[in-house]
């Protein structure tokens, strides 16, 4: 199928982005890599009058380290993450996450903060960034503000943005010393959306688990975080025993959807065997 018609435009400001959504209102709407809208647009999913291209925005490209920052710019491209010393250094769990992240072809010009506004629950971005405990730049034409990831991801591609407002970036603290990244998803192939993956971090001193962040994606609407696994687990070697007590918690807290081709009970075995496999190489 093809795209319908539409009309297209490339602000060089953030302000005439701000004008255009204001006078088109939900006809508009903001196109960045392109990865997941011109799909949608082909598929007759969405069709929209105008696309406003942002590419050409000043100042939305690139990682800035800064304090006890890593700032991540809404435009920098999936490869950008990929190939960087500082992500590689100060966010290890987003350096083994995005190497997930669709196919090489796509990770050249699909962008940070496309995935985090899509919110789609399946991708690793968003539930690499409820682990870490990331905050999202908003900006509107009322100005910037903050929201955390673990109150933007509100339903099935349902995210805090409001009308005419754009994901300008993305705030992570750096790893603190001693803690630990595991991420892990199984696929149907490589560069698939997942099935089920498990984005953990934690603090480990003396082979004990603690703080352990543990993100669930493909596992409910929205990225889920699975606290009573982490307090089954806090303080603890992760032996057979601590590991199958965080097991167990799992049935409660994912509100796994079943898909095409996994049901609810497969999903839930694949998360707990996600969560043995991570608590096991956190501390190994
Ligand atoms: C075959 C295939 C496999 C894929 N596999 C994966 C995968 O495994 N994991 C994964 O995470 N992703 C996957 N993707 C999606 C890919 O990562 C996209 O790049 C990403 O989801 C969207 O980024 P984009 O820059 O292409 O956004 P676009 O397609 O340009 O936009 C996506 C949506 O976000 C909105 N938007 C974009 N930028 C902003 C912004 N800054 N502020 C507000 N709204 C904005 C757009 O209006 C649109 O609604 C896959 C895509 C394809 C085609």
């Amino acid at each position: 199928m093809k795209a319908p018609e539409f009309s297209y435009v490339k602000p060089g400001s953030l302000g005439e982005v701000f004008d255009l959504l204001d006078r088109h209102g939900d006809r508009a709407r903001v196109l960045a890599g392109g990865q997941s809208l011109l799909a949608s647009l082909n598929l007759r999913l969405s069709e929209p009058e105008l696309l406003v291209d942002i590419t050409g925005v000043p100042g939305l490209s690139g990682i800035a380290v800064s304090g006890q920052t890593v700032r991540i710019g809404a435009l920098t491209t999936h490869r950008q993450i990929e190939t960087s010393a500082q992500i590689a250094r100060h966010l290890p769990l987003l350096a083994q996450a995005v190497r997930n992240v669709a196919h090489a072809a796509i990770r050249n010009v699909g962008t940070f903060g496309g995935s985090i506004a899509l919110a789609d629950p399946a991708a690793e971005y968003p539930a690499c960034a409820v682990a870490l405990d990331a905050t999202f730049v908003l900006a509107g034409r009322a100005g910037e503000r903050r929201v955390k990831a673990r109150e933007f991801f509100r339903g099935l591609y349902e995210t805090a943005l409001n009308p005419g407002e754009l994901v300008t970036a993305g705030e992570f603290p750096l790893a603190g010393a001693g803690y630990q990244s595991v991420f892990l998803e199984l696929a149907r192939r490589h560069g698939d959306y997942a099935i089920v993956g498990l984005a953990a971090h934690a603090l480990v001193a003396g082979g004990r688990i603690s703080d352990a962040r543990l993100a669930f994606l493909g596992a409910g609407s929205t990225p889920v975080l699975a606290v009573r696994a982490a307090a089954a687990i806090e303080g603890r070697q992760p032996d057979a025993q601590a590991i199958a007590a965080a097991q167990a918690t799992l049935a409660e807290e994912l509100e796994m959807l079943a898909d095409l081709y996994s049901s609810r009970a497969t999903k839930l075995h694949l998360a707990r065997v996600l969560l043995g496999r991570a608590l096991g190489a956190l501390a190994a």
